[in-house]
């Protein structure tokens, strides 16, 4: 089938939920894709913050071809191995501080849903029938389901759905008065990510951190959803570490699979224990066949020096994007960490545009909002992949902002 009959037959098979355009993709390596005429294309979006090892990566396939052959799905009504490894290793490394215990789901959402519920169960439990409020920022974003969307302070994607979830409460980000007066006896957690990803690369503020310290002295539960942040994609496993943050609850998900679909929420043995048999479940989460694929991304994570390549190809690319901020003067702001990077656009030039720009460069990058380009590279990227990728995102930038 030509890419033209089968792009037809995915709009009128498939809901019109994407805007994809003509991007069509049947291969990967590395970090590089390849369409459906052959053309390959340099993809620094990384299945949006997902692939951290790259399309096609040999451990990955050798571990899902190993484990698919051995035992892919039992339920949960028994135990198995590659998931009580991989709970082990989450909570047992240096970075997990005081998190204990780990329950497997599939998405990111799914892993906030488990979130907010625990959260829910413990405020009720801890504090009374009324404490189930969780208080989330503006611009967040923790999921689609009823209760993530709920959470995420975007009013745009509130629109048509409404009403929502009770207990839903926000607060602007990086405002410390307005976030305390937004406390009330009815709020059990507040939810933040340390770094926003969909919301436009906005990192949370020294002031803020302390902030949050504060209410968690005073009673509060702290989740942090690393599903973007996390899995070493800004330069430590878990971002909150970089952070001085001792959350309760950790939602993980987008890397924790590395492309199969694989979430988690941990928390500390204290808030864990509000969750008992029947309190929670699903059937598919933390299978053998995904929990052997996050076995091996958080060993390469761990060992491979995958952190310590994550930290120098950012410096690398953001000295780059730095140059072409100079060169081009379209550029306001070069935001993020680690290889989480938003390029922030003056109001002239639209993200879009630029997206478009390396498109036809044969780069693939996302916006973060409309004046936000994100740049998502897998963290073994090489040096000559973030020099091509300078290249190639500097030609865009010039086209668009001449
Ligand atoms: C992507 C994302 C989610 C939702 O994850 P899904 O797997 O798409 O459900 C939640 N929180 C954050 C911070 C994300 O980036």
């Amino acid at each position: 089938m030509t890419t033209e009959d089968l792009i037809e037959l995915g709009n009128s098979a498939l809901f019109n939920t994407y805007n994809r355009g003509d991007k069509l993709f049947v291969s990967g390596k590395g970090v590089w894709l390849t369409n459906n005429d052959g053309v390959e294309y340099l993809d620094f979006v990384s299945g949006i913050a997902t692939n951290i090892l790259g399309h096609a990566n040999e451990k990955i396939v050798d571990a899902v071809s190993k484990q698919a052959a051995t035992l892919m799905h039992t339920s949960n009504v028994y135990w198995n191995k590659p998931s009580i490894e991989l709970a082990d290793k989450l909570v047992s490394c240096k970075g997990a501080g005081s998190l204990a215990k780990v329950f497997f789901a599939n998405s990111g959402a799914e892993a906030n849903e488990g979130a907010l519920k625990l959260a829910r169960k413990y405020g009720k439990e801890v504090n009374g029938e009324n404490c189930f409020e969780v208080i989330t920022l503006t611009d967040s974003f923790h999921g689609r389901t009823m209760a993530t969307l709920s959470a995420t302070g975007q009013p745009d994607m509130h629109k048509d759905f409404e009403p929502l979830l009770p207990g839903a409460k926000y607060a602007p980000l990086n405002d410390s008065d307005a976030l305390k007066a937004a406390v009330t006896a009815q709020t059990c957690a507040v939810l933040v990510e340390t770094v926003q990803g969909e919301g436009g690369i906005n990192a949370l503020s020294d002031e803020f951190v302390q902030t949050l310290k504060e209410l968690q002295n005073d009673g509060l539960l702290l989740i942090i959803d690393e599903v973007q942040t996390g899995m070493g994609r800004t330069g430590t496993l878990y971002s909150f570490e970089q952070f001085g943050l001792q959350p309760d609850i950790v939602t993980l998900a987008k890397g924790l699979g590395g492309g199969y679909p694989l979430g988690a929420f941990m928390a500390t043995d204290k808030v864990a224990a509000h969750f008992n048999s029947g309190d929670h479940g699903t059937t598919l989460g933390g299978n053998p066949l995904g929990t052997a694929v996050g076995n091996v991304i958080f060993d390469e994570i761990m060992e491979a020096g995958l952190l310590e390549n994550t930290a120098a190809r950012a410096e690398q690319l953001n000295a780059g994007l730095q140059q072409i901020a100079d060169k081009t003067g379209a550029i306001a702001e070069l935001k993020g960490l680690g290889l989480l990077i938003g390029v922030e656009f003056k109001d002239e030039v639209q993200a879009a545009d630029v997206i478009a720009a390396s498109y036809d460069e044969k780069l693939l990058v996302v916006p973060a909002k409309h004046n936000v380009v994100r740049l998502l590279p897998p963290l073994n990227v090489t040096a000559a992949e973030i020099d091509e990728a300078l290249v190639r995102f500097g030609a865009a930038v010039e086209k668009v902002s001449k």
